[in-house]
């Protein structure tokens, strides 16, 4: 990474500014997003990822977007915690269409010491097959953290979801706060950060700045953003809401890859809804990262081969490892990282004078 390259991951974000960005002319922006996109990584390349719910539904949480929590009646048929095996085979299916990395999410409030092993058990194992290993199991101790950078886990994905000030109208059950001290837990670990959010809940374009904003501001930029279109869910409290714009879904994405340039922005859930045309223009407004296969976790995601007819359609190829260098990474993220600790130390110093 150039001198150049560093000065521009910028943690200082100011509302106002995302806001601006978000409301450019929409052939500004996108001009703007695809040179910044250029600079970091290259332009016809997408990582690919694959998602596998590992325990489904009954979740204590009350996500209003989510089929899977136990508060609603959704229809879906909850499933205990897969055994290690069952996983295992879905992660070699996974490795022989193309991915690179292999996600694992279960519905869960936090782990339970009680899963935890089988849990590690599958890092593991997903990991011995040379694949990238992602989880999302819901909030995290810093124990827990630890256990599962040590057993090698590469990525822990933890959601925003939409900013602080909506949050409460989405989610009562846990705070912003939590999310944002299961991030810190996940960083302090050394694992890499999946975190985005979801559009098209009835947010606000101030709301969507102040999504990326959190992101955009946080000590080290994810290394992963997904951002969702919100997937009406029939039984949820969302299933009525209106459909978000695809051109605001567009904006967005351009606007976080200009904040987070050297971040992996993921078209995650509501692909399906998506045209061919909305997901080139996405791709072209700095999306490089894909779920691929045909569910994602509870919903349908487009066909696997559909995509690969798409990416021949615009010339993309899967990127084959994460174009970063990792050592330069590495070295902005612990040298950030102490710049953090030797802010908080001097803030607490001075507290205490
Ligand atoms: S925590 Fe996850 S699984 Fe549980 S309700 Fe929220 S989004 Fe759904």
């Amino acid at each position: 990474m150039s001198p150049t390259q560093r000065a521009s991951l910028r943690h200082d974000w100011q509302r106002d500014e995302i806001q601006t960005l978000l409301e450019r002319p929409f052939n500004d922006l996108l001009f703007q997003a695809q040179g910044v996109h250029r600079q970091h990584f290259d332009p016809n390349a997408v990582q690919i990822s694959t998602l596998l719910s590992i325990k489904t539904g009954a979740c204590p949480e009350d996500c209003k977007y989510c089929p899977q929590s136990g508060h609603y009646n959704t229809g879906l048929q909850r499933e205990k915690l897969l055994q290690l095996e069952a996983v295992l085979e879905e992660a070699r299916k996974a490795k022989a269409v193309g991915a690179s990395r292999f996600c694992m999410g279960a519905a869960w409030k936090h782990p339970s010491a009680r899963d935890m092993p089988l849990v590690l058990e599958m890092v593991r194992g997903v990991r011995a097959m040379g694949l990238e290993t992602c989880m999302t199991l819901g909030m995290l101790s810093r124990e827990q953290a630890e256990q599962l950078g040590e057993a090698g886990l590469d990525y822990y994905n933890h959601n925003l979801d939409t900013s602080p000030e909506y949050y409460g109208d989405i989610i009562t059950t846990r705070t912003y706060a939590d999310r944002l001290e299961t991030l810190d837990h996940v960083r302090e670990s050394g694992m890499k950060i999946c975190s985005g959010g979801i559009l098209g809940m009835g947010e606000s374009v101030n709301d969507r700045a102040g999504l990326l904003q959190q992101l955009a501001n946080l000590p080290v930029h994810p290394e992963s953003v997904p951002i969702n279109m919100l997937i009406r869910i029939q039984g949820t409290p969302l299933e009525h809401v209106e459909d978000l714009d695809p051109i605001e879904f567009i904006r967005t994405i351009a606007v976080a890859r200009i904040v987070m340039p050297r971040s992996h922005v993921r078209l995650a859930a509501g692909r399906e809804l998506m045209s061919d045309e909305t997901q080139a223009l996405a791709f072209f407004a700095g999306a490089n990262s894909i779920f691929y296969g045909e569910r994602l976790l509870t919903a349908q995601n487009p066909q696997a081969t559909h995509d690969q007819r798409l990416f021949e359609r615009l010339g993309l190829h899967p990127e084959t490892r994460e174009d970063i260098d990792d050592d330069a990474h590495e070295a902005a993220l612990q040298q950030r990282m102490a710049k953090v600790r030797l802010d908080a130390m001097v803030t607490d110093a001075t507290a205490r004078a």
